[in-house]
């Protein structure tokens, strides 16, 4: 999988992307993560990327040209020349696991990324694809955003982690948050790891985890566990027996 980033601050993502387990990814070939420096491509003697706003106001706004043909050299190296342009903006949508796994899917993934007031609306309006935020608040520049999505997205590429399946079962993967986790030593602090858990036995491992992923997405996220209960609806068997018994007794 390949990230185009497409930047006025090139090094905040190479020296981001270099470290742990992205960086590994990196040296292994499995993603590759070029950081394109917008301010290359400006026509302007001075080397200038940026212009006062029509209308007044506060701040500096990214012009278009750089952006546009900074993009256009990026098409040029992808397979279908026409890769998904992703904004990183406080006004887009909100970026989430599922939009991960998406994005996930994608041969060439491009970002761009903002500063100062923001780009010129007539270039994002021509190559973006997609308007993602990582939240409501606003940041000094798109980099940042930039590296959070590449890490969630590159988390979900074959063979990035060493054991794919956890990726799978941690939080916001299944709509839940992850049950708490222990390792050595057993007791820490004089608070012992669940008996459970040193067990060996798996299916009320499994049970344990479940019901501790419930209980902890109800008390911190309870907008994800009613949203978990409308699509999966505990199932009332029991409950229909009774009901079925007392039917026949009355007649
Ligand atoms: N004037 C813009 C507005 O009010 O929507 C904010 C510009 S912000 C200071 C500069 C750049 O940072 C943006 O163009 C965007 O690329 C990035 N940025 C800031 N906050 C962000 C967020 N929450 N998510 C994604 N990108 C963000």
């Amino acid at each position: 999988m390949h990230f185009h980033v497409l930047t006025l601050f090139p090094e905040m993502i190479t020296n981001g992307m270099s470290e742990s387990i992205i960086g590994r990814a990196c040296q292994k070939d499995l993603i590759h993560v070029d950081a394109v420096n917008i301010r290359d491509y400006t026509l302007d003697k001075h080397k200038k990327v940026d212009d006062y706003t029509y209308g007044g106001g506060a701040g500096m706004l990214m012009q278009a040209q750089p952006v546009y043909d900074a993009y256009e050299a990026v098409c040029k190296k992808t397979s279908s020349g026409k890769p998904r342009v992703i904004y990183t903006t406080p006004q887009g949508e909100v970026f989430t696991q599922k939009k991960a796994a998406e994005l996930a899917q994608e041969e060439d993934l491009v970002f761009l990324c903002g500063h100062y007031e923001g780009i010129d609306e007539r270039v994002l309006e021509e190559i973006v694809t997609d308007y993602l935020s990582i939240g409501d608040y606003v940041l000094t520049g798109g980099e940042l955003p930039a590296m959070v999505m590449i890490d969630a997205i590159s988390r979900l590429v074959p063979g990035v982690l060493n054991n794919d399946d956890s990726a799978q079962t941690e939080s916001h993967s299944n709509g839940l948050l992850e049950y708490p986790q222990y390792s050595r030593p057993e007791v820490w602090h004089e608070k012992r790891v669940p008996e459970v858990l040193m067990s060996g036995h798996h299916a009320n491992i499994e049970k344990w985890r479940l019901e501790q992923s419930l209980l902890r997405t109800k008390e911190r996220r309870p907008d994800m566990y009613e949203a978990y209960l409308r699509e999966h609806p505990p199932v009332e068997k029991k409950k229909n027996k009774r009901r079925k018994k007392t039917t026949g007794n009355e007649e």
